[in-house]
């Protein structure tokens, strides 16, 4: 019963009894104020009783039943609704960071002062094949690569440890991240690189590959010129050596004009629709059968078999140099003759390019990389064809850039056909029929 409870009840009580006094009964307004004192108590009891049902559960809202209770109640509810929704927000706040920290494509582990991990998202686990489980474990005695134990223990701020395998895959290569966060934090990030890695790889080669094909006719040139520097030479003899200097750097230069042609089709984006130009396929093959007569023997023979009014279209130059490319190759790889026959046909809705050879043919196994860069099934073959390396792929490039792939049918010593479907250009069709309609 709170203060002015108390003082009402005095005051209605005595008030009560003066008034029995002036009405000559005492007694009577004596024992009114006794039930009216023992009626508030009772009423104060159970108001009692209620605020502290309530204040079991202060979450709900107070109700006026609780009397002079009903305002301190509402106070507190006030508070307690205002600090649940602070905790409400931290946890949602860091319920969010965990979600990101999830979703991080870099595995991210949070370590103590002693290097034990406290934290690990997701991508460590695909990554370094860390899980909660191993919160409280020392990150040293899971990540077991020597250049990675450098890092945990070395005391300094920023740490990188490049291109280790992952130890839970080894074709992942992973580069790892420390950072001292505080003097109790520190943390590690685990990134994937594979990607650059093999990029980095296949530049490697690729230089490497460069080099060596340019090699060989630069050591010839340079044979040659030093016997014109040092020897005394007639003219003749000059004359025949000037001539053989011919063959090398015509090589060199065939060489850097494939290069160029390559970089060129990977570097550039895909043609727009528009900038495609109709290519009537009967008259291309005639073009590129003229020129590669500079590779026909008295043994070879060249039929021609192309349908009129199979229409595509295309970067005509690129299409040109493609098709140009596997007629050489196939007289080129039939050292000994025989037919080689070109085909220019509608099939299954396609315009179909085909060029089958009767010539040295290919083992089954080296299929799959002969449109790889540099790739000679018989690197001994470079002498006697003379080839960049290079065809095949610039081929598979065009015909990627025109929404077609090389296809290959091979039979060792038997000869080979190498062919590709393109899309018929139905635009000059569609356009008749709509001028008809
Ligand atoms: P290259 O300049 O060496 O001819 P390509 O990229 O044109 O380079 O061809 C790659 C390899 O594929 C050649 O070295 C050769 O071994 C093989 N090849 C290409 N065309 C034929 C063919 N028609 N017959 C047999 N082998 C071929």
């Amino acid at each position: 019963m709170n203060f002015s409870t108390i003082v009402l009840s005095v005051i209605v009580a005595g008030t009560l009894i003066l008034a029995g006094a002036v009405l000559d009964h005492v007694l009577i307004g004596g024992i009114v104020a006794v039930l009216w004192c023992v009626a508030m108590m009772a009423l104060n009891l159970r108001r009692r009783t209620l605020f502290r049902s309530w204040i079991s559960r202060p979450l709900a809202p107070p109700t006026n039943t609780l009397g002079e209770y009903y305002h301190p109640a509402q106070k507190m509810h006030a508070a307690v609704l205002a600090r649940r929704n602070r905790t409400r927000n931290l946890v949602d706040a860091a319920q969010k960071y965990k979600n990101i920290a999830n979703n991080l494509p870099d595995g991210l582990v949070i370590l103590n002062d002693r290097m034990m991990i406290e934290t690990v998202n997701r991508s460590a686990t695909s990554l370094l094949g860390l899980t909660p489980a191993d919160v409280g474990k020392p990150i040293a005695t899971l990540i077991r690569h020597p250049d990675a134990q450098v890092l945990f223990k070395s005391e300094t701020e920023h740490l990188v440890c490049d291109d280790i395998p992952s130890p839970v895959n080894s074709d992942l290569r992973l580069e790892l991240r420390l950072f001292r966060v505080s003097d109790q934090k520190t943390m590690l990030i685990a990134r994937d690189v594979s990607d650059t890695s093999r990029l980095l790889a296949v530049r490697q080669d690729f230089i490497a590959n460069v080099s060596h094909e340019l090699r060989s006719p630069l050591t010839v040139l340079i044979g040659y010129i030093e016997s014109i520097r040092t020897d005394e030479l007639d003219r003749t003899t000059l004359m025949d050596v000037v001539q053989r200097l011919d063959a090398p750097a015509q090589r060199m230069k065939s060489l850097v004009e494939d290069l160029l042609t390559l970089t060129r089709l990977e570097s550039s984006p895909l043609p727009e629709l528009s900038a495609l130009s109709e290519i009537d396929g009967e008259s291309l093959i005639s073009t590129i059968v003229e020129e590669a007569q500079v590779f026909v023997t008295p043994n070879h023979r060249i039929s021609v078999q192309a349908s009129p009014g199979v229409p595509i279209r295309g970067v005509h130059i690129e299409l040109h140099s493609a098709f140009l490319n596997l007629l050489t190759n196939a007289l080129r790889y039939s050292p000994d003759g025989g037919e080689v026959t070109v085909k220019w046909y509608q099939h299954e809705g396609m315009a179909r390019f085909s060029v089958q050879d009767e010539g040295v043919g290919i083992a089954p196994q080296h299929l799959p990389r002969i449109t790889e860069r540099f790739y000679r099934v018989d690197p001994a073959s470079l002498r006697v064809t003379g080839g960049t390396g290079l065809g095949l792929a610039i081929v598979k490039h065009v015909l990627k850039r025109h929404q077609s792939s090389l296809q290959v049918n091979s039979k060792l010593g038997k000869g080979s056909t190498f062919y590709c479907d393109l899309p018929i250009n139905h635009v000059e069709e569609e356009h008749l029929e709509h001028g008809m309609a």
